[in-house]
């Protein structure tokens, strides 16, 4: 007893200071988690420790009995394994789409981004490649979670020195000098910019696939048209980050889509 060895592994600053209320240690034991994921060892981990986190769990092993599951108790979010024996995980989601939107996050085990971009189209919210870390798991748990809870009702953000509102529709940037602010000036964003931020800061801590955006921004048949996103993008960092090349908050999930980040 004499000694701990490096005993932080319940408290990681890095899920501590993510996000924009501390909602670190849970309390909502009201949330019900489905879990889905066929391999017992993980199953049996993600149930612990989402229990630890005070969340009620049901789980399941393969699709079939998941959608019965659901059915029968409407879950708050799924944890939903793609490779699954049977029924795969992307026919899953498609099912649950017919009849609720409750926040899907998938797990992925497989090496392509295909798979996941497959599961995004169907429906899901969000993913996490295996191995992942169970704080980062928890951590996108709770941003669905609160997504569901609260639809954005948040209307100031910030990045940066820059302060958006998105009911006045207007960005300023604070500007300093050597003895701290010294004032505040406009931002002018395009259109386009505007949307696209609009769109990631609606999900803040979400995944936002490129195809959702490219379809909310230039209609159905402009999916293959990336490189619109990556245009945009750039110019948004340009005007709203402190130092563009390295974004902290306007953030890249390579091949998948972006993610704005408090
Ligand atoms: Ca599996």
């Amino acid at each position: 007893m004499s000694s701990t060895p490096s005993d932080t592994a319940g408290d990681s600053p890095r899920v501590g200071t993510a996000g924009c209320s501390g909602e670190s240690p849970p309390r909502h034991s009201t949330e019900r988690v489905l879990v889905v994921e066929d391999e017992p060892a993980l199953l049996r981990a993600l149930e612990i420790n989402l229990r630890a986190r005070g969340y009620q769990v049901s789980s399941s092993g393969d699709g079939r009995a998941a959608l019965a599951e659901a059915a029968r108790r409407p879950p708050d979010a799924v944890l939903l394994d793609l490779g699954l024996p049977g029924m795969d995980g992307s026919e899953v989601i498609r099912r649950l789409r017919g009849w609720t939107a409750v926040p899907v996050l998938v797990l992925s085990g497989r090496a392509g981004s295909g798979d996941k971009i497959g599961a995004l189209d169907a429906g899901a919210d969000d993913y996490v490649t295996k191995p992942f870390s169970m704080e980062e798991l928890l951590a996108r748990l709770r941003a669905l979670l609160r997504r569901d809870a609260q639809p954005s009702s948040r209307q100031v953000f910030a990045i940066g020195h820059c302060t958006i509102d998105l009911a006045a529709k207007s960005v300023t940037r604070r500007l300093d000098d050597d003895r701290g602010p010294s004032g505040a000036e406009p931002v002018r964003l395009t259109r386009t910019e505007w949307r696209m931020l609009e769109i990631l800061l609606h999900s803040p801590g979400q995944l936002v696939s490129s195809g959702r955006l490219l379809s909310e921004l230039w209609g159905p048949g402009a999916e293959d048209r990336s490189y619109y996103l990556r245009f945009h993008m750039a110019g948004l960092r340009r005007k709203l980050e402190d130092d563009p090349p390295r974004p902290r908050h306007l953030l890249t999930e390579p091949g998948m889509g972006y993610r704005y980040q408090s």
